[in-house]
């Protein structure tokens, strides 16, 4: 019988009336029935949250909230099958990917801002006054109060847990919900701090759709203090206008349409093999994915036919499947939004080096919501393939001349999140890194995260950084206490 997820307000799993299916991207089948929550249960789970402020998590001190957060970290790791299996019935991902990225990611999470809380420290000044005395400044950390939390589909526990760690390593309360598509790891997760007695209010977990439903309610609810949120620009857009009135803090981590540029001097094998994975990971459904690869004219027909090699040999396998890269789309509206690219980019005159259709399996895959990897060329900068964030496994190719033509090209963009260079030499390395409009630049890699550095992006990627310190920064308040000596 299919599972029911329910949602988890003030330490108890709490079911509502309206339901809808959990349905695998695999084959179309319901794997389960998820409670959606509406305005009566996220008041239940602001008022849970602001009495967990008042109660036994208020009064933790940062060494113990570290403790309870390396205890979540704990739980994961011992469900860790489980979460596994959440996070592949979801979304249809390989095993390998939930196994050798999501979960163990997710379990860094907690324990990455569990050890950061522990050491982080604030500012101090001394200062002379204008009579010869003295006066000491200093500056208090406070939590923000009842944190909104939104994630999306695409790496559900692992943005889910970017969010919901920090934000209780900083004492604050959580409600989030994480995207319709994948309600069970945030489920699990709820499963996991109840079981290690997590203080009751401090996260609660709310199962439901955005608009019209509980994302709404949340984020329109007039006692919550911050809404962090991942997810697309233009739902970014929305919930800034919602917020605005009320002035609440707001941290947006959202889309992209992120450059690869690959000089001629680049590792040829590394660069191809960078590009595949920067294009197709998780069937490019990663914010960070790029859809724009811009390449050194004398390498570009030597570039395109390797890419192409290298795509068609990807293989769109069940997620137990070990040969298995790639997964499907992650619903029928996503697979139907980037086959209306697939049309798009023939009307917009592109050439379909490879891909560009639903593939046949002749099983029950057939009724799943997959898609071919596909390669183009020949499309003009302003055609919309080019400037609309498709997150699909598909990638445009284009030859440019010279290294400031393709720091323009790829800067001409709405969006700005990340970059990857690829170039043996050093000194256009470090050139052209600083010049590029995003937030991310990644040099002869790509995803390679450190989890203290910097993560957003800049115009329609996102607001504010999160990771090391900036997450300390979003996720606090801080009061400057000026004492006259
Ligand atoms: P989405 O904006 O449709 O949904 C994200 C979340 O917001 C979901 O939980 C959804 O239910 C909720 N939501 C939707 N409308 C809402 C509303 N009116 N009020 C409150 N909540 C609402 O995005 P998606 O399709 O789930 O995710 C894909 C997008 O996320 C892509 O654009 C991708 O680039 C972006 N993304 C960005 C990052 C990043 O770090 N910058 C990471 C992953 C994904």
């Amino acid at each position: 019988m299919a599972e029911l997820i329910t949602h988890y307000i003030g330490g108890r799993f709490v079911e509502s009336a309206r339901r809808f299916p959990n349905i695998s991207p695999v084959d179309g089948a319901v794997v389960g029935e998820v409670c959606e929550a509406g305005a009566g249960e996220v008041d239940l789970a602001v008022q849970a949250a602001r009495a967990a402020l008042q109660g036994e998590w208020g009064r933790c001190g940062p060494v113990e909230r570290s403790d309870w957060l390396r205890r979540l970290a704990d739980g994961i790791e011992r469900r860790f099958d489980a979460f596994v299996e959440a996070e592949v019935r979801d979304t249809g991902r390989t095993v390998r990917q939930a196994r050798t990225l999501d979960v163990p990611r997710a379990i860094a999470n907690f324990r990455f801002f569990a050890d950061l809380v522990r050491q982080a420290h604030t500012e101090c000044f001394e200062t002379v006054t204008a009579d010869g005395g003295r006066a000491l400044n200093y500056v208090v950390r406070k939590p923000l109060g009842v944190v909104v939390a939104i994630s999306p589909w695409n790496l559900p526990v692992l943005l889910f847990s970017w969010k919901v760690a920090p934000a209780l390593a900083l004492g604050n309360a959580v409600v989030a919900k994480p995207s319709e598509e994948t309600p069970s790891s945030a489920f699990l997760l709820a499963q996991v701090a109840h079981d290690i007695g997590f203080p009751a209010g401090a996260f609660n977990v709310l199962q439901g759709f955005g608009g019209q439903s509980a994302g709404q309610a949340m984020i329109s609810h007039p006692d919550i203090d911050a809404v962090t949120f991942t997810g697309a620009s233009a739902t970014g857009a929305h919930i800034m206008k919602t917020v605005a009135d009320a002035v609440k803090d707001v941290s947006f981590e959202l889309g992209g349409k992120n450059a690869a540029i690959v000089f001629e001097d680049a590792d040829f094998d590394a660069a191809v093999d960078g590009v595949v994975k920067s294009s197709f990971t998780n069937s490019g459904q990663v914010c960070l994915c790029s859809e724009r690869v811009l390449v050194q004219r004398p390498i570009f027909d030597r570039f395109v036919a390797a890419l192409k090699a290298r795509t068609e040999a990807l293989v769109l396998g069940r997620p137990d499947d070990p040969a298995a890269d790639i997964g499907p789309m992650i619903s029928r509206k996503h697979q139907a939004k980037v086959l209306s690219y697939f049309q798009l980019a023939r009307e917009e005159g592109a050439t379909v080096v490879t891909g560009g259709e639903t593939p046949v399996f002749g099983d029950a895959r057939d009724q799943g919501f997959w898609v071919r990897p596909t390669v183009w060329t020949g499309l003009p900068d302003d055609a919309r393939c080019l400037r609309e964030e498709i997150f699909g496994p598909v990638c445009h190719v284009a030859p440019f001349d010279t290294e400031d033509e393709a720091v323009a090209r790829a800067n001409d963009s709405d969006y700005g999140l990340a970059t990857a260079i690829w170039t043996r030499d050093l000194s256009r390395a470090h050139r052209v890194s600083p010049r590029m409009r995003s937030g991310l630049v990644w040099v002869n890699t790509w995803y390679l995260r450190d989890l203290r550095t910097p993560f957003g992006g800049v115009r329609r990627s996102g607001i504010g950084r999160e990771g090391g310190r900036h997450s300390l920064d979003f996720y606090s308040e801080i009061t400057n206490i000026c004492v006259k000596i």
